[in-house]
């Protein structure tokens, strides 16, 4: 048989798109190589949680309250009005993903990627089956790559798909202290923990993300040459961690910046980690693989609609219009802000402002960009620049 779409890959955004194909009727195939948790803090923002139809029971912490933490160890708690920000387990949440899209009509496929071959007869995916270890073939008109970071689908097939610049991000999944070793370590079971200093992470940050029974710690960094177990280890040692019982050690490469092209103008479009699609200072991935993997969907319905490959391009289109823009002010963020302790020191006290905390979080929350009164636009500028210019003390808040 003929698949309409192949998607390769069954994490977030694969499994998104898999799942909305097949509800709109299409034959689709959902390839995973299934067997490793996805190393990920998984956090999600309510507009996720809300979009997607995430059920309550796989939110394992909810979390009301983010810390932000200086190189000097000034703090600052943003505490989150009207919500919170739900933690998942990837193992069980990319799970559940895919067994929603076999329920809506999936086919699911276990087994790993090879290559993408043409003939006379179309476009067939070759892979290997997990089971038996042999090689398939399976013909589809169109292929969604959603194989995450360092993706081979993009590598080999989109322009530009194998000069994604990286984060390699570490962390260590721990058992969450007990209520009395928490109070030593100052560990909240509602509270995440953002630590923006040079000794844990030299251009990026360190968290500690709470998972009801585990916690997830962790920091990463695009510089070579990071030790990043002893990063984390120091991060522990300085949270009070260190006793913790560890479960997992794990590490994975974010991507830092969505390609130019998503698609190969014939028949390939890419989605989520593949697409480079993660915010930039935040390293936020969930949301806009699933994103990806719903515009996809949308893009491989209007070109198999069409019969004009073309269509393709409006996975990326239709994303942009959306997120350019936060995309664009994170990464001047990013720029201005990560790259030195004094900068951090400064941003931490950026932080303490209400307006700051008001807009980053509806922002991240929401995903929208709301105006502000246009006083408090005018101030946040005129405090940036201050702290840019280092006209004030990088405590200065
Ligand atoms: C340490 C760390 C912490 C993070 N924390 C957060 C966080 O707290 N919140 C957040 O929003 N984001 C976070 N992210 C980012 C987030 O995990 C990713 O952006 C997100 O998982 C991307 O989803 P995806 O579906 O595009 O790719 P993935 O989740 O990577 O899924 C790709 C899938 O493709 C499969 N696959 C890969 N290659 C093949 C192949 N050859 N054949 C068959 N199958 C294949 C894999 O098995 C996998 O299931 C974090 C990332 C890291 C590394």
């Amino acid at each position: 048989m003929t698949y309409d779409v192949f998607v390769v890959g069954g994490g977030p955004s694969g499994a998104t798109a898999a799942e909305d194909l097949a509800r709109a009727g299409k034959r689709v195939a959902m390839l995973d190589r299934d067997g490793r948790i996805k190393p990920c803090g998984g956090a999600v923002p309510p507009r996720a949680i809300q979009d997607f139809a995430i059920p309550d029971d796989l939110i394992v912490a909810k979390v009301s309250t983010a810390r932000m933490i200086s190189p000097t160890g000034r703090s600052v708690d943003i505490h989150i009005e009207n919500g919170y920000v739900g933690m998942v387990d990837r193992e069980h949440f990319d799970e559940f993903l895919r067994v929603r899209a076999v329920q809506a009509g999936a086919d699911r496929l276990t087994g790993t990627y090879l290559r993408i071959e043409r003939d006379s007869a179309g476009t067939h995916v070759v892979w290997r089956d997990k089971a038996s270890g042999e090689e398939r073939r399976s013909l589809t008109k169109l292929i969604i790559g959603a194989d995450g970071a360092r993706s081979v689908v993009a590598r080999d097939e989109v322009p530009g798909g194998d000069t994604i610049p990286y984060v390699i991000a570490y962390h260590e999944i721990i058992k969450a202290p007990e209520a009395m070793a928490a109070a030593n370590a100052d560990y909240d079971p509602g509270r995440c923990d953002v630590i923006y200093d040079g000794r844990i992470s030299p251009d990026f940050y360190g968290w500690v993300f709470p998972h009801g029974a585990q916690a997830s710690v962790g920091m990463g960094t695009g510089i070579d040459g990071v030790n990043l177990k002893e990063a984390t280890a120091a991060l522990r040692a300085s949270a009070g961690l260190t006793a913790c019982e560890t479960i997992r050690r794990e590490g994975a490469p974010i991507p830092l910046k969505p390609l130019d092209r998503w698609d190969n103008g014939r028949d390939v479009v890419l989605a989520g980690d593949a697409a480079g699609v993660v915010a930039p200072s935040s390293g936020e991935g969930i949301y806009y693989a699933m994103l990806g993997g719903r515009v996809a969907a949308t893009a491989a319905q209007a070109a198999l609609a069409s019969g004009k490959a073309r269509d393709l391009k409006l996975a990326r289109k239709l994303f942009m219009k959306d997120n350019k823009t936060v995309f664009k002010v994170l990464r001047s963020m990013q720029d201005a802000y990560y790259k030195s302790d004094d900068r951090r020191e400064r941003f931490v006290s950026l932080c303490h402002d209400i307006d700051v905390q008001k807009l980053t979080f509806e922002a991240y929350m929401n995903k929208k960009l709301v105006a502000a009164r246009p006083l408090a636009h005018l101030k946040i500028g005129v405090k940036n620049v201050a702290h840019l210019m280092g006209w004030v003390k990088p405590s200065w808040t």
